[in-house]
């Protein structure tokens, strides 16, 4: 019978051919000094068991990851009342687009794409009052969710972000615009890259991300961190969301919830089982890890762990 390491070891072996394909990010300078070819990828278990390929020790910038951090740090605040400001369905645009943003009145269509992403730092900059609590807030969540004090945020990675950040800052002034932020827009997306440049390994990642599979406790320390309907509500959008607008393909070819980030990284959830996390730098035209995108799609396929 195969185990779990069998699977990972086959995957990397198919994989390894594909890891010169697709573009990594190099609208955030600092992103293109990555080495272009790693491959990692690590799932962990709800008995804490975890299996790893790859560099999965490697520390990488989450980027858009982070935005299911926050989103579930503002669910568990706001609840029903976030979707005033924000909405929950699938974008069918790029991360960065403005124009759906203009003829929907600056309500961006879901936490996972920038605007969205943006709003929802906005809502967690008025309850924690202050730039540098809410960044100790959303990095302490993590901490928490994977059991490790040792996460941090990428000074390079942020900086170039601040320097190069005229879209993020166009969709922040444009929401402005229409009254949908109540902070300083400069204080916001600073605050939002701060949180797109945190850097864990996918063996971190995995081991954050189990909450979602257990109906938002985790299975290892038994500490609950939100209901089992906002979970539900979480991987919902990661599932039709997650990916902008390849989020129905990862869902066809990969059948999980998951979020990508342009750095390389793409979480995601089998509820009830386990959770996954790959990295890979170099991204398909959409903006999702290329080689990520495949070795789940071959994980979904050996294993038959997809949702469907
Ligand atoms: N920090 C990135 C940006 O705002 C996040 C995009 C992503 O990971 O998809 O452009």
């Amino acid at each position: 019978m195969l185990t779990y390491q069998d699977v990972l070891n086959d995957i990397y072996q198919k994989i390894e051919p594909i890891l010169n394909e697709g573009k990594v990010a190099d609208y955030i300078p600092a992103l293109a000094q990555v080495n272009p070819e790693q491959f990692a990828m690590s799932i962990t278990l709800f008995d804490g068991s975890s299996y790893h390929v790859g560099c999965s020790d490697e520390k990488f910038s989450i980027q858009s990851i982070s935005k299911v951090f926050t989103f579930t740090k503002a669910l568990s605040i706001y609840s029903t009342d976030l979707y005033k400001r924000v909405g929950k369905e699938p974008s069918g645009n790029p991360f960065n687009s403005l124009v759906q943003l203009e003829y929907e009145s600056g309500i961006p269509r879901n936490p996972f794409i920038n605007a969205g992403a943006i709003v929802v730092t906005d809502t967690l900059i008025n309850n924690y009052k202050t730039l540098d609590a809410t960044y100790s807030e959303v990095s302490n969540f993590i901490k928490e969710i994977s059991d490790n004090k040792n996460i941090d945020f990428d000074e390079n990675v942020c900086s170039s972000e601040i320097k190069h950040g005229h879209r993020n800052l166009a969709l922040a002034n444009l929401m402005k615009s229409f009254n949908n932020l109540d902070n300083n827009v400069d204080d916001v997306v600073k605050t939002y890259f701060k949180h797109c440049s945190i850097t864990m390994s996918t063996k971190e990642l995995s081991r954050a991300m189990l909450f979602l599979a257990n109906h938002g406790t985790d299975p290892i320390t038994n500490k609950k961190f939100i209901t089992s309907s906002q979970t539900k509500r979480i991987n919902s959008v990661m599932l039709t969301c997650g990916h902008y607008d390849a989020s129905g393909d990862f869902a066809y070819h990969v059948g999980l919830p998951g979020k990508s980030g342009v750095g390389g990284g793409i979480v995601a959830v089998v509820p009830n089982v386990m959770s996954i996390a790959v990295f890979s730098p170099r991204l398909n035209s959409w903006g999702n890890s290329l080689a990520g995108t495949k070795a789940l799609e071959i994980f979904t396929t050996k294993t038959n762990l997809s949702i469907f």
